[in-house]
């Protein structure tokens, strides 16, 4: 067994907070959007952290995500159902990235994309608070850690996904357990069905920032990168967002080291990464709008970041204008040569999103946003291995004489 996940101990959690209103809730209650309609934020006793542990016990346990546990919400660590969680490399981007590109590679977390740690966190909650039944609509990778997650401690699920979802996810989140159904429309058409189970009471509603732990799972990022980055962070993150939970996780996790004393004040310009066909977060932010207005036919090969309408919007943009980083958008081309040149010229597979990052990273570059010289760190959020991949149709005949000179 996992030595981070060994002793059963309580947790630092001391309340729920309304993002909007500051409104209270209490912990160890289920609890879905606040009263306002907006995203809660779990709250930590910090101070009982720093006496409880330091940064070099942190740092001398096992390199996972459970390494963290003081600063997450799970109270006992027996409703954690792990299937290995482990820290992701930095992987240098040096020829299609430049000499300071190094990419946060998610996808060799289980599941293979990064909605593994907000997954995990989530569905640990979920048991602890008596959850039997979770519906969620997703774009793929999403559905697909939940129903991995919930399968293996008996939690049933059900999972709305659109139908263009690429067919791999929908195989993969039937595969392993859960009931899943594609619906004509986007992701937040599949929202609209599972709000309406989860007001009939027929299950928990697990969409993006509808239930409070996803946050915390993901916030694990921000954690990691400073521990990675030994205790300070790199200049800017390209973040390919589409709920955002990851950006507003990280954004959440840099504060509460900071009020730990373990990281100082200075911040990474934050880079909202979204497809041209699909940029409300990137319209809001120019338009100087504190909240997104629905994106209408939204469409992109990068069907992670396709999402019209995001329920924590205003904390996305918050995040980005605090740093001093900016939302910006990309098109179908030049993501999809990200992901060629990525592979070509560095040997990393990229997810059409982690492309995006690139993509939005050279735009930065030439626009003066950044330059060469930062320490720059993209988001590869699934492996590459999920997606399609242009035919490689050259074939032998070894019965006939081989053209040594032509292979
Ligand atoms: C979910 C997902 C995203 C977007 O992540 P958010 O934190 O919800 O914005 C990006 N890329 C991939 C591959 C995803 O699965």
């Amino acid at each position: 067994m996992n030595q981070n996940l060994t002793t059963d101990r309580q947790t630092f959690v001391t309340h729920l907070e309304c993002s909007i209103t500051g409104e209270r809730y209490e912990a160890d209650q289920l609890h879905g959007l606040s009263r306002a309609g907006r995203p809660l934020l779990v709250r930590y006793d910090l101070d009982a952290v720093r006496s409880s542990v330091s940064r070099d016990t942190i740092e001398a346990r096992p390199t996972d995500l459970w390494r963290w546990r003081e600063l997450l919400p799970v109270r006992h660590t027996s409703n954690i159902v792990s299937l290995g969680e482990i820290e992701t490399p930095l992987v240098p981007l040096t020829k299609s990235g430049g000499p300071n590109v190094l990419v946060k590679d998610e996808g060799r977390l289980p599941t293979g994309s990064f909605k593994a740690r907000g997954l995990v966190m989530a569905v640990a909650m979920a048991k602890e608070l008596g959850v039997t039944k979770i519906a969620m609509p997703t774009n793929g990778n999403a559905g697909a850690a939940l129903a991995a997650y919930a399968t293996r401690c008996g939690i049933e699920t059900i999972v709305f996904c659109p139908d263009d979802t690429p067919e791999i996810n929908v195989r993969e989140i039937a595969m392993q357990g859960a009931r899943v159904w594609r619906v004509n429309g986007l992701i937040d058409d599949c929202g609209a069905i599972v709000g309406k189970g989860a007001a009939e009471g027929r299950w928990f509603d697990f969409s993006t920032l509808k239930e409070p732990y996803r946050i915390e799972g993901k916030k694990t990022m921000g954690l990691e990168l400073a521990a990675q980055f030994g205790w300070k962070l790199p200049d800017a993150i390209f973040y390919p967002t589409g709920g955002g939970t990851g950006l507003i996780g990280m954004w959440k996790a840099f504060d509460e080291l900071e009020k730990l004393g373990w990281i100082g004040s200075q911040r990474p310009k934050m880079f909202a990464v979204q497809a041209s066909g699909c940029a409300p977060i990137v319209r809001a932010f120019e338009a100087g709008e504190e909240h997104a207005e629905r994106w209408e036919d939204a469409s992109t090969v990068a069907a992670g970041i396709r999402v019209p309408k995001a329920v924590g919007d205003f904390l996305i943009l918050r995040a980005v204008r605090e740093s001093g980083g900016q939302a910006l958008a990309v098109g179908d081309p030049a993501i999809l040569k990200a992901v060629d040149a990525a592979a070509k010229q560095d040997g990393l597979l990229l997810c059409p999103e982690g492309g995006a990052t690139l993509a939005a990273y050279h735009q930065a570059l030439n626009t003066g946003l950044v330059d060469e010289e930062d320490k720059v760190v993209l988001f590869n959020c699934a492996t590459g291995l999920k997606y399609p991949m242009p035919e490689a149709p050259q074939a032998l005949d070894r019965t006939r004489p081989i053209d040594f000179d032509a292979l």
